[in-house]
């Protein structure tokens, strides 16, 4: 997997790149939440559930099915989320299935039930410039670290940022366009 940190790079561009207008603060927040929670099946490991387990790690829980019940569940949130049903549940849905799409571009561990429970096979895209992250703290603070943390700052958050800013320039320059032409309207008129 990649670290914690960084599946939340995706529904956070996506939260720059659309805009408060589009994205609520409780809907990106939801969206980090739910970005990292297909993780939680690390402690299938202290239950003693293999890894190739449907119910194991990178197993069910990585599927887009999962994903997708995930966005359901907060399309019905969609209130308290300050979204519209519609609007929380695509979101919801690309910042959940993110998750296991970025784990398949990794270099180890075994590749990601994507099609649970259709087909307990495990996929891996075709290029895995992503280093695998270690489980514990340990393997972390180490020049291992800083490896495997380079490699996701230049393959996930450079592009996840630099798609989100020229998104929001793009959102600023058309929405200042129809200002002047309200204005140009406006004085005409
Ligand atoms: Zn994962």
């Amino acid at each position: 997997m990649p670290t914690v940190f960084t599946h939340a790079a995706v529904p956070l561009a996506m939260s720059l790149g659309l805009g408060r207008e589009i994205i609520s603060k409780r809907l990106m927040a939801a969206g980090v939440v739910v970005s990292v929670l297909p993780d939680l099946d690390v402690l299938a490991f202290r239950f003693g559930i293999p890894y190739a387990s449907a119910f194991g790690h990178r197993g069910f829980s990585h599927s887009l099915l999962f994903a997708f019940a995930v966005a359901l569940i907060g399309a019905s949130l969609a209130r308290p989320l300050l979204s519209t049903a519609r609007g929380a549940f695509f979101f919801l849905f690309l910042a959940a299935a993110s998750h296991g799409i970025l784990d398949s571009f990794t270099s180890g561990g075994l590749g990601i039930a994507f099609l649970w429970p259709f087909s307990d096979a495990r996929f891996f895209a075709p290029v895995h410039p992503l280093r695998v992250c270690p489980f514990g703290l340990s393997g972390f603070l180490s020049f291992k670290g800083l490896i495997i943390l380079w490699s996701e700052v230049r393959w996930v958050w450079l592009p996840c940022m630099g798609t989100a800013i020229a998104l929001a320039a793009l959102r600023r320059r058309r929405a200042s366009l129809s200002r002047g032409d309200l204005h140009e309207n406006g004085t005409m008129g």
